[in-house]
């Protein structure tokens, strides 16, 4: 069984599927708390459960387990309208808090990332998030507690979060963005306004190394970049919607840039992540045979030596395969592993 924390986070550009992973987790671990870290509203997750689709970006994506409290900790920069249609919309009011400490986005700070040098150059998606979070580091920005319409959603989530795991709770911590969009780590400047590795995604949270037990790094089948910047072996896009590896982003709605699987960029990304254990995703648009597939047994030989593949070279076991997009189109191998 799980003891300490499990956190989530994107191995490559964003995009890795880390919601739908989350989601999975969400009912088959049952944690107490499933907590989000991570920049802000940029990020957007896409979940699909029992035929309907649901994209998220304020909320953790675990919101479709009902026993769970849903929270997003004081790294976080959040929209109060954003935050308000997703508890709505989602039906979660009563188990979905902020910290008092999140950062507040205001309109001007959506202003200020949907046009200029960050919409232009950095391809920012234009949510406020790297406007906001610069004017927090000019300590010029308004907290969470400062808004009074906040009120009724706002807890200790760091205390939340220790008082459920000293009772033994289980603690689910989702990142968002990925490692090559990290401010520290990534390609700067296209990058995201903050770190978001594994540490820095606890910072955000409030937790420290020693309360973690896994950190699963979310891998794609391929690699996906939405925006500018670099992105090694870069197909046309011809050759993308040939391979069926076109996508468009969740929150932007823009095409996706594409490449092949990029071992040497898994390999970065677990080392400065820490992974003990990956979640490969989308394996059934590589090998349509391998859709909806439930058990690694029943995979086909060239999808297993892929898989195989990836986790001798990235170095840490394969322990989740995504095989289709819905929540249940899961191969979950942690238990056969141990
Ligand atoms: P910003 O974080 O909105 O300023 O965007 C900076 C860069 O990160 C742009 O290239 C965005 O496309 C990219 N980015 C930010 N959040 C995400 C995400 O959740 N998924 C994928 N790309 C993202
Ligand atoms: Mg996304």
């Amino acid at each position: 069984m799980v003891v300490g924390a499990t956190v989530v986070v994107g191995g490559f550009y964003g995009d890795e599927g880390k919601g739908k992973v989350i989601s999975y987790l969400a009912t088959a671990d049952n944690p107490d708390i499933i907590v989000r870290g991570g920049a802000g509203p940029n990020a957007g997750h896409t979940i699909r459960s029992n035929d309907t689709t649901y994209k998220v970006r304020m909320l953790p994506s675990g919101f479709l387990n009902p026993q769970s409290r849903i929270m997003i900790g004081p790294g976080v920069v959040v929209d109060p309208d954003v935050l308000r249609r997703e508890i709505d919309e989602f039906g979660v009011a009563g188990r979905a808090f902020i910290d008092r400490q999140c950062g507040v986005i205001e309109p001007d700070h959506i202003q200020g990332d949907s046009g200029g040098y960050l919409k232009q150059q950095i391809g920012s998606t234009g949510s406020g998030t790297g406007t906001a979070n610069s004017q927090r580091a000019l300590r010029n920005l308004k907290m969470a507690s400062q808004v009074e319409e906040l009120e009724d959603v706002i807890t200790d989530v760091p205390g939340s979060i220790h008082d459920a795991m000293s009772l033994g709770g289980h603690i689910l911590v989702e990142g968002t963005q990925g490692t090559f969009l990290s401010l520290w780590h990534g390609t700067y400047p296209y990058v995201t306004s903050k770190d978001v590795t594994a540490s820095a995604i606890c910072a955000d949270v409030g937790i420290g190394p020693t309360a973690v037990s896994d950190v699963i790094l979310v891998v794609k089948s391929f690699v996906t970049r939405v925006g500018t910047g670099p992105l090694a072996g870069e197909l046309d896009a011809d050759e993308t919607i040939r391979r069926g590896w076109s996508e468009r982003g969740t929150v932007t709605g823009r095409v996706r840039r594409a490449a092949a699987f990029d071992y040497t960029l898994g390999r970065r990304a677990v080392l400065l992540n820490g992974a003990t254990g990956l979640a490969l995703t989308k394996l059934d648009v590589l090998y349509p045979e391998c859709a909806g597939v439930r058990s690694y047994d029943a995979l086909d030989e060239d999808a297993k030596v892929f898989v195989e593949t990836v986790q001798e070279r990235l170095g840490v076991p394969v322990s989740i395969i995504g095989t289709g997009p819905a929540d249940r189109d899961i191969i979950d191998r942690r238990d056969a592993q141990q």
